[in-house]
């Protein structure tokens, strides 16, 4: 037997044993993920279980390295994990911007002291991030950014306003562009620097969104503390890394576009019924859909195949604009065609009739998909640049 055939049969004995029951079904919604932190929002007992267990052998991030909580796993075994995670129907154990943003910037661009010290933490669900990079005049100009950072010996006194802060109410730390330079280009003199959100200075205060939830917040800094220790890479040079990061964010949103397990086909069949002939009876949402899905399934076999060329952990570069471009236009395509397939009945707002407006919600958030991480038309910017070769207008 191959290394790795006997690895899947230890991962799947290990997951038969220790996956939860109630951990074996779709996540309903991104409230029903886990997401850890000092204070974790738990909607079932097992999830903390399930996370628990996981992060015990570094399986919540299987390709970081064991000692900073990983599971040190190749990328063939990451890749037999997550089959067999599929196989049994086994719901990721965290999800968390540590993970899929803050992480790999800090493997790349952290000192060993910071790797130790947050990435472990970040493995084992302890504390929750968020991402302080907009302002009010910076979101696609982000450069522009305003919030200073004043030296201060071994720490920093940070003072302005960060805006669409995604759940930086519930967040414990942030990773956060500041201003520590103001005299040369816009792109230099920003800093990367890490914080914890519970200290005086720092505020939040919840917008709510057009889906009439509020997962977002406006952020004050009122002489908020940062300690150099948690300076990250250079002082001045914060641009490089928050550029590095934000194609990580784009790859992670990109995936919202990816083939839903029950096709929208399907529930156009169980909702209208088909015709004398077998086919969906209403020619043209058939034709709608049926390209709908072609394009879905062509983007999450190119996603297969580009994820598994991108070397482990380095992640797509420019390249994730094209996929954060084509994968967030599907899924607000999809979420059109589930408005449509859905009818009067996918209209409602309240109720359990309506199943308290998932659809209309869900259509009405997946409009925010080509605005966070950077939006469409500042993606094209970036593949018409970075990825073509294009020389500016
Ligand atoms: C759901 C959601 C969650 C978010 N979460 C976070 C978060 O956690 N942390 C965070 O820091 N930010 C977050 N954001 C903010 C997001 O990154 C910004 O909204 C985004 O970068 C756009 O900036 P802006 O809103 O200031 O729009 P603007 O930059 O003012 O853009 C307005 C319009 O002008 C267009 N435009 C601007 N410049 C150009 C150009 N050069 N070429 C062509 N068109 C252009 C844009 O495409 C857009 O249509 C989130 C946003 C959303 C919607």
């Amino acid at each position: 037997m191959s290394d790795l055939e006997q690895f899947r049969q230890e991962t799947r004995a290990w997951l038969e044993d220790n996956c939860p029951v109630t951990m074996r079904e779709p996540v309903k919604s991104f409230e029903d993920m886990y997401h850890g932190g000092r204070n974790p929002e738990i909607i079932h007992p097992d999830q903390k279980v399930w996370c628990d267990r996981m992060a015990e052998r570094g399986w919540t991030v299987p390709q970081w390295p064991k000692e900073y909580g990983g599971g040190g796993l190749d990328k063939g075994e990451a890749k037999v994990l997550s089959q067999e995670m599929a196989r049994i129907g086994a719901r990721g154990a965290l999800w968390s911007f540590g993970i899929v943003m803050l992480g790999p910037a800090l493997l790349q661009f952290g000192s060993e002291e910071q790797k130790l010290e947050h990435l472990p933490k970040i493995a084992r669900g302890e504390i929750r991030w968020c991402q302080g990079y907009s302002e009010p005049n910076a979101g696609s100009d982000l450069a522009s950014l305003a919030t200073k950072a004043e030296d201060h010996g071994d720490h920093y006194i940070i003072n302005g306003q960060k805006v669409w802060t995604s759940y930086a109410d519930k967040a414990d730390w942030i990773f956060c562009l500041v201003r520590t330079d103001n005299s040369g280009s816009k792109h230099e003199g920003i800093s990367f620097v890490l914080f914890d959100m519970e200290q005086p200075g720092v505020t939040t205060r919840p917008i709510k969104l057009i889906s009439g939830s509020s997962p977002f917040c406006e952020t004050f800094f009122d002489n908020a503390k940062a300690s150099k220790s948690n300076l990250v890479g250079e002082e001045g040079k914060g641009w490089t890394i928050a550029k590095y990061l934000l194609t990580h964010e784009r790859e992670m949103i990109s995936s919202f576009g990816a083939a839903p397990k029950k096709s929208v086909g399907q529930q156009a069949v169980e909702a209208i019924g088909t015709d004398a002939s077998g086919r969906l009876a209403n020619s043209v949402l058939r034709q709608n859909i049926a390209q709908y899905q072609l394009d879905a399934m062509a983007f999450s076999a190119t996603m297969a195949r580009v994820g598994d060329e991108a070397r482990a952990g380095q992640g797509l570069g420019a390249a994730s604009s094209i996929f954060k471009y084509y994968g967030t236009e599907l899924n607000k395509r999809r979420n059109e065609l589930n408005i449509a397939v859905g009818g009067e009945s996918a209209l409602g707002w309240e109720g359990e009739a309506y199943a308290d407006g998932r659809v209309s919600r869900d259509w009405l958030r997946s409009k925010g998909n080509s605005i966070e991480g950077g939006t469409s038309e500042v993606q094209l910017n970036i593949i018409s640049k970075r990825v073509l070769g294009l020389p500016d207008q």
